[in-house]
């Protein structure tokens, strides 16, 4: 599998990366959104819903856990896990059926569930460089190779 490295200057620069993702996106895929606060993961993600044609305001599932969105055929379910205290946090939260089906899983802050998460099938990496961000996708399964080599294509 592979790394591809994407600076983004600015928001819209996130937020099109997002309209990028969202061309390739297929069902039951998960992706992993790492970075600090403020590093763009929900930008990204509002990316995505507006050019699927999403036209309410994305909220942050920091309080909710998960978003959920039915959008272009394709459900979203956008998750939050900044505020588990612990790992088991996820099990007590019941969200196995969200990971069974054919939705897409967007997860911010993964590794606050630690080994409970499924396996993804991307990595996003957003990290604050000057004034704008670097970008840093990695595929970590032959599902998620498929759709990194179709966003670059
Ligand atoms: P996170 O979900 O990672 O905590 P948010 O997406 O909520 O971060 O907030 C990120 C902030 O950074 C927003 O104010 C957004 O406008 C800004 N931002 C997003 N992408 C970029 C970028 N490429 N360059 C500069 N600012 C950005
Ligand atoms: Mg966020």
């Amino acid at each position: 599998y592979f790394t591809v490295t994407l600076e983004l200057p600015d928001e819209n620069a996130t937020l099109n990366l997002g309209g990028a993702l969202a061309r390739v996106l297929v069902p039951g895929l998960l992706i992993r959104l790492d970075g600090d606060l403020g590093a763009g993961k929900t930008t990204l993600v509002r990316g995505m819903l507006q050019s699927l044609g999403y036209k309410g305001r994305v909220k942050s599932p920091t309080y909710t856990l998960v978003e959920v969105h039915a959008v272009s055929g394709l459900n979203l379910y956008h998750f939050d896990f900044y505020r588990f205290n612990q790992a088991e946090e996820f099990l007590d939260a019941g969200l196995d059926e969200y990971f069974a089906g054919t939705g897409v899983c967007l997860v911010e802050w993964p590794d606050k569930a630690g080994h409970y998460l499924p396996a993804a099938d991307l990595r996003i990496g957003l990290e604050v460089v000057g004034e704008g961000r670097h970008a840093f996708i990695s595929a970590i399964s032959e599902r998620g190779r498929s759709c990194l080599t179709d966003l670059m294509n």
